[in-house]
């Protein structure tokens, strides 16, 4: 799981502040309607008294009094039920009230194997998880699902009897395996570099495995180039700085990091010892990163250096992407 320790400390607050809320509704309901219905009283000390001795009879395996006190309990539930209504309250007003109904805001639920988390946990992990990639809902449009292989050119040889159609469908689908695998793939394939001229569908490719890594519950930080540099930048005060460090540590520790379109920022000293430091702690620490890119080997060498561009040769599963302007292609209707 990609959450960091302090993300967990926010769920759990969640579901905290959730627990404590249905416990302040349910006792303000109970206050109205015990205003409301004097009688009320009675029968609640009433239902309190039977639950307590359905426990005991339940403890002391006396199975006939524990029957006869459930029916007794029934029975007293059943006046609550009518007491609130003929005072127009809903019957169910002093039931307890949980946002999920499943897991009672508790965040988890008794399976058949043991305690697992529920839905509702689940969906929040994913809220952070996206929330912190910098993958925006909208892209989540872009997925495998969606991968439409037609826009990709039949008649355009790119290899020996390959057309670009083939050869973008052994790619899709050795991607959508690379996804399956993710984080236990080969050391070899752990990291991949796209490469391929702009249009030629890089970024659609990203946000695709992106999303399917994702939905997996894995941590992504998906930043284009640019916006990659700019976040580890020179700041000018101490509240920036300390969101550098805090983003620089994210961008370490992810389990997938995702850089688009590198080659498009401002190149200088800076930007290329960056980017050797995050590959190499990412090449040793064994984390996967993906990068696209319009730029050929020998630009690579010449923009970030010789130890980078070696270990972008080395440590990395290199596709060439390939054909006309996908995007004009779509817009062609082709
Ligand atoms: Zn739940």
């Amino acid at each position: 799981m990609g959450l960091t320790r302090s993300e967990y400390n926010q769920i759990s607050k969640v579901y905290e502040e959730r627990q404590m809320r249905d416990h302040r509704t349910l006792e303000l309901h109970k206050k109205t309607a015990m205003e409301r219905i004097p009688a009320l009283r009675d029968l609640e000390n009433e239902i309190l008294d039977l639950s307590m001795e359905t426990y005991r009879s339940m403890q002391s395996g006396n199975h006939q009094a524990l029957a006869e006190m459930r029916k007794k309990v029934e029975a007293a539930t059943a006046r609550r039920k009518t007491l609130l209504k003929e005072h127009g309250l809903p019957e169910d007003y002093l039931e307890p009230v949980y946002e999920c109904p499943d897991c009672h805001d508790k965040g988890y639920i008794e399976g058949p194997n043991g305690r697992e988390k529920c839905h509702c946990y689940r969906e929040m992990e994913m809220q952070f998880l996206y929330r912190q990639s910098g993958v925006s809902t909208i892209v989540r449009a872009e997925n495998f699902d969606t991968f439409d292989l037609s826009v990709y050119d039949d008649g355009t040889m790119v290899g020996p009897n390959t057309s670009n159609l083939q050869y973008m469908r052994n790619v899709r689908d050795h991607l959508i395996d690379w996804c399956r695998r993710f984080p236990d793939n080969p050391e070899k394939e752990r990291n991949l570099l796209f490469r391929g001229d702009p249009g030629t569908g890089k970024t659609f490719l990203l946000n695709c495995i992106a999303k399917a890594v994702m939905d997996r519950y894995h941590s992504v930080i998906y930043l284009t180039s640019i916006d990659l540099f700019e976040s580890l930048s020179y700041k000018k005060n101490k509240s920036e700085e300390d969101e550098t460090d805090e983003m620089l540590e994210a961008i370490l520790d992810c389990e997938l990091l995702i850089i688009d379109d590198l080659g498009t920022e401002m190149n200088n000293t800076f930007t290329s010892s960056k980017l050797f430091y995050i590959l190499n702690q990412r090449i040793v620490y064994q984390r996967s990163t993906i990068i696209s890119t319009n730029l050929k080997h020998d630009q690579l060498r010449d923009s970030y250096g010789e130890r980078t561009a070696s270990r972008l040769n080395g440590s990395f599963d290199r596709y060439a992407l390939f054909g006309t302007d996908i995007r004009n292609r779509r817009k062609n209707g082709r």
